[in-house]
């Protein structure tokens, strides 16, 4: 059997303990050799607000995952020029790892939206898709949208999601407390980068 890779992909603006439970439970449950945490590309307006430029979330992103042997992080979404699209992303990480089955994890609020990302039947083509949900997630709204009877597409519910990077920004900014919702080292950087104030 060839390598099974995750890939990670997200904003992770920051990332926190959520999205770490996530890739560990996403590795066990489906045999996963390596994850992949592939950050966005750089900064650009999401509907309600700006992302925070790349280098931090990508910083952010290796001091989250250095302890654990199983996960790396890329820069190649950070690297590459023009919009980001997974489609580029899961072709390039599959002619770097010919023999690999690809697995791509992201939250399932961005994956309702997947027949509308670029290319959807390639996407299906290079990898199972793997939305991972907060609990009391309205699941019904997510088969109506996109289908989970779809063969590469399974959702996994993830207890931890209930803390959210939104969630932390908002503490952030407020002063309240963010110990314990995500890695220590990362809290220090936000702190000494003066992030989300
Ligand atoms: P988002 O809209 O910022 O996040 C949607 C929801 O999913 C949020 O609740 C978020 O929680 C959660 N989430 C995001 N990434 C997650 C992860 N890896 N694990 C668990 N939960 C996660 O989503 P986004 O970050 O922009 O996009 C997610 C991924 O889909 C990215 O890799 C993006 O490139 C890809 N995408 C591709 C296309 C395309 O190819 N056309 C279009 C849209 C999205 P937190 O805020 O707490 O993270």
């Amino acid at each position: 059997m060839g390598r099974r890779l995750g890939v990670m992909g997200g904003t992770f603006d920051p990332i926190h303990h959520g999205h770490l439970l996530t890739a560990e439970e996403a590795a066990v449950q489906f045999g996963l050799h390596q994850v992949i945490f592939v950050p966005t590309g750089r900064p650009w307006m999401k509907a309600d607000r700006e992302v925070t430029p790349a280098e931090h979330r990508y910083l952010m992103t290796v001091i989250a995952t250095a302890s654990n042997p199983r996960f790396t992080v890329s820069r190649i979404e950070i690297d590459r020029p023009g919009p980001t699209y997974t489609v580029d992303t899961l072709r390039a990480l599959r002619e770097q790892h010919p023999d690999a089955e690809l697995f791509f994890v992201t939250g399932a609020d961005a994956m309702l939206e997947i027949f509308h990302w670029k290319d959807p039947e390639e996407l299906f083509a290079l990898a199972h898709f793997i939305a991972a949900t907060r609990p009391g997630y309205d699941l019904a709204h997510f088969e109506a949208e996109a289908p989970t009877a779809h063969p590469k597409v399974t959702v996994m519910n993830i207890p931890a999601l209930a803390i959210s990077s939104t969630d932390i920004r908002q503490r952030v900014r407020e002063g309240r407390p963010i110990r314990y919702l995500l890695p220590e080292g990362v809290k220090s950087y936000i702190e000494k980068e003066g992030l989300y104030r």
